[in-house]
């Protein structure tokens, strides 16, 4: 805010000497609360990161690193997730809400009340939030009405599945759900890659997504972390695939060579810039940073979209994710499968 505002010039005088930001769409972001994230799967993650730090000669308390954990976990109508958007010049974030009941039996809430809370703050900050929800297929036919419910009553925009659960996306339980997304034009975004030790690697592999993708052409499936994890593979997959994309999230660890901007920077020069999606994963990297700093990280002059033309940034920031999510149709009941 400059004193020119203050002096009765208003907000649009300071607004043109300004170049616009770029518009920013997270396309994965999680609620920061526990009630969505089972116990056993935190203390992997906790069990995981103590190896690390005990190896390096740096032996933290089990209890302290559970309470750097709980402390990024308090934001349950993610008001603070907004402040740091608004930071960030972040327009919308996606939520996306994955559903562990089915496996892991100590989740706080059933699949229904998950969703419930999730269309309550969707309600709450209207359009700066939409969700896709997550159902585990095997719970069969009730999944598959609350699925359906989810995008008809609750403004769900999209479906999210978690693979390390024990499933593959490819599997034929599936189907249902797919023949909703291309009834409803939704995507479908599928975790790709590392997990908490709790769950397996085994149906984590982008390939295992090919199938689904080629028998539902029209359903667009969206590959979490596909920048980071298999990024050979996923850039395959994104390139010779009309209806497969990846996005950026978890950009801000370093699981792969270089890690970091790095990664991003070699996603944008693999030619598939209209299959990109921003995303931070919120809140997983809050302890390191706010969402201003990675937006910044990407978006920043001389950064890891320096080379790309302006055209494509516009993609990767907002416009392919915008694109997908344009394409919802609410279709008449009769007609639905
Ligand atoms: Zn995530």
């Amino acid at each position: 805010m400059s004193l020119d505002e203050g002096a009765g010039g208003g907000d649009t005088v300071a607004d043109t000497e300004l170049p616009p930001p770029p518009r920013v769409i997270d396309a994965h972001a999680h609620i920061a609360d526990e009630d969505f994230i089972p116990r056993s799967f935190i203390d992997g993650s906790i069990d995981n990161l103590l190896e690390a730090m005990h190896a390096r000669g740096m032996p933290l308390p089990r209890s302290k690193v559970a309470r750097m954990f709980e402390k990024k976990m308090q934001d349950p109508h993610c008001d603070t997730l907004i402040k740091e958007m608004d930071e960030a010049g972040i327009a919308t974030s996606i939520l996306l809400a994955a559903d562990f009941t089915y496996v892991l039996k100590d989740c706080r809430l059933s699949v229904e009340e998950m969703f419930l809370r999730h269309a309550e703050v969707k309600k709450r900050h209207g359009s700066r939030l939409e969700v896709f929800g997550g159902i585990d297929p095997r719970w069969g036919k009730d999944g598959v009405a609350l699925f359906e419910r989810s995008l008809r009553e609750f403004g769900f925009r999209g479906l999210k599945l978690y693979p390390p659960c024990g499933f593959s996306p490819s599997d034929p339980a599936l189907d249902p759900y797919y023949e909703l997304c291309d009834a409803y034009r939704v995507p479908a975004l599928v975790h790709i890659g590392p997990t908490s030790p709790v769950l397996g690697f085994s149906t984590t592999a982008p390939f295992l997504l090919d199938e689904a993708a080629r028998r539902f052409p029209r359903v667009r499936f969206i590959m979490a972390h596909g920048a980071v994890s298999f990024t050979e593979e996923c850039a395959m997959l994104c390139n010779f695939r009309p209806n497969v994309f990846l996005d950026l999230s978890a950009f801000q660890g370093a699981i792969c060579p270089g890690g970091g901007p790095a990664a991003v920077k070699t996603a944008v020069s693999r030619g598939i810039n209209h299959k990109i999606l921003f995303g931070t994963d919120w809140p997983v990297f809050r302890m390191q940073a706010d969402q201003k700093t990675y937006v910044e990280a990407v978006t920043t002059e001389g950064g890891p979209l320096a080379a790309v033309p302006e055209r494509d940034r516009d993609l990767i920031l907002h416009g392919n994710i915008e694109r997908i999510l344009s394409q919802r149709t609410i279709p008449d009941l009769a007609k639905s499968p």
